[in-house]
């Protein structure tokens, strides 16, 4: 290690959160619960796995959870997050006017810091809505530092999925990323079993021809997955870059395309054609004005589909319940036919499907041998019984505040609707002030 690097990792520990300390067991025994798709069971989890789903399993020294009156539903995945910006919450309008004019004096000041608080505020979210696999998209590495304080923080965090490398908000579309930093960060952070790299990338979209290429060439040679957001306005969408992409060789199944929400329905057979699988985010797609979320077109055109809560600044919450209500629902009137997309089909986007798009395969379905990332969801709520299917109650009825227990890779994570190990207050209080502090040195009120 040298002093840089020293420099950067004291700094990623500095500020390590206390809290995040889940209960670990070696064995646990799930009672009680209905579990989805199969029905009243008992599910035995060993290590990080499912070892068992059957009736009356006998606990043999396992810790019992008793999950009476609940869904047991798979962890949902998120497919695009910008964690990093989590504690900037609502501030997509401003009196500097919308999201980038707001965000832009913000992100050209954030700290390591802020982002690694960011990403700490946003995996308590995510724990306590059911999300258990994320896709942190981090566009504002603005030096090496904050991608080694964001990736520490997933990684203390304790949550799976991808750490998407990526750029200073502020560089020029015709400016390089910095790829001795991103090599030298690849080498210091080698993949774990729990977390993976990728790269996140400007694109066609938002950098110049010639540069966005190169940096395809050197994620493929370092052999790290690209997402990047293409035709989400209706100016991305007339460039027509995702028929240049297909041409160019620069779609497959290691290309994830978010947004899409002004591709035509040739591109969206380019995608299928390559199996380059699309993130969407309905309701930031329409917070920011992108326009509305095809959803209908990219289902029947048999994209692979992931969803996403995009970020906080504009989203607002992590409500994944929320995000497949809207989906199922924007294909339903774009049709103009009830069941356009069945629950179903937008539940496995939610889960297993969304895990797919990121190339993670052990996830999003209760199966013996696959990760323990489960959520119990409460059926005594008054939103929540009698409701017609398990299906149709996670997609339309339920919310965050009904999940009573999220169990990931084998760790409790919330239980008996309380976040288990987080500091919530403290954690709070602490973001609270840090937004204030970046608010009152970019003179933002
Ligand atoms: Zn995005």
């Amino acid at each position: 290690m040298n002093r840089r690097q020293m420099l950067a990792a004291s700094a990623a520990t500095a500020f390590l959160p206390t809290a995040l300390r889940a209960q670990t067991s070696p064995r646990l025994l799930l009672t009680g619960a209905t579990i989805l798709g199969t029905g009243p069971a008992d599910v035995l989890i060993e290590g990080d796995r499912i070892q068992q789903i059957g009736s009356a399993i006998a606990p043999n020294g396992a810790e019992v959870i008793d999950l009476s009156g609940t869904l047991l539903m798979p962890g949902m995945v998120d497919t695009h997050w910008h964690m990093w910006n989590t504690i900037a919450r609502g501030m997509g309008q401003t009196d500097l006017g919308g999201f980038a004019s707001s965000m832009a004096p913000l992100a050209n000041i954030w700290t390591p810091e802020a982002a690694a608080l960011s990403v700490r505020l946003a995996l308590a979210e995510a724990w306590s809505s059911g999300i258990t696999t994320v896709h942190n998209w981090a566009h504002n590495i603005r030096n090496p530092e904050f991608a080694a304080a964001e990736w520490e923080a997933m990684r203390e965090g304790g949550i799976r999925g991808i750490f998407a490398y990526g750029y200073p908000q502020d560089l020029p579309p015709e400016d390089r990323m910095d790829f001795a930093a991103l090599r030298a960060f690849r080498d210091r952070f080698a993949d774990m079993p729990t977390l993976r790299m990728g790269l996140c990338t400007r694109g066609p979209d938002r950098s110049a021809d010639g540069i966005w290429q190169e940096e395809w060439r050197i994620a493929r040679e370092m052999g790290l997955p690209i997402t990047s957001h293409v035709a989400s306005d209706r100016k991305g969408g007339a460039a027509g870059n995702i028929a240049r992409m297909a041409e160019g060789g620069f779609l497959g199944p290691d290309v994830q395309i978010v947004h899409a929400t002004h591709a035509t329905d040739d591109d969206f057979r380019r995608m299928a054609d390559h199996g380059s699988p699309v993130s969407i985010s309905p309701w930031t797609e329409m917070e920011v004005g992108y326009g509305i979320p095809p959803v209908a077109r990219m289902a029947k055109a048999g994209l692979a589909i992931g969803l996403s809560v995009d970020n906080m600044v504009l989203g607002g919450n992590a409500d994944m319940f929320g995000v497949m209500k809207v989906a199922s629902d924007l294909a339903a009137g774009q049709t103009e036919r009830q069941g356009a997309v069945a629950d179903a089909a937008v539940l496995h986007w939610a889960t297993a499907g969304g895990a797919e798009t990121l190339g993670l395969t052990d996830t999003g379905r209760i199966a013996p041998g696959t990760l323990a990332d489960l959520v119990a969801v409460r059926l005594d709520a008054v939103n929540t019984r009698p409701a017609s299917t398990p299906e149709f109650m996670v997609t339309h009825a339920a919310h965050p505040g009904n999940v009573d227990t999220v169990i990931a890779g084998g760790i409790v994570r919330k239980n008996g609707g309380k976040l288990i190990g987080v500091d919530h207050e403290a954690l709070l209080d602490e973001a609270a002030s840090m937004i204030a502090h970046l608010m009152r040195q970019a003179g933002i009120r």
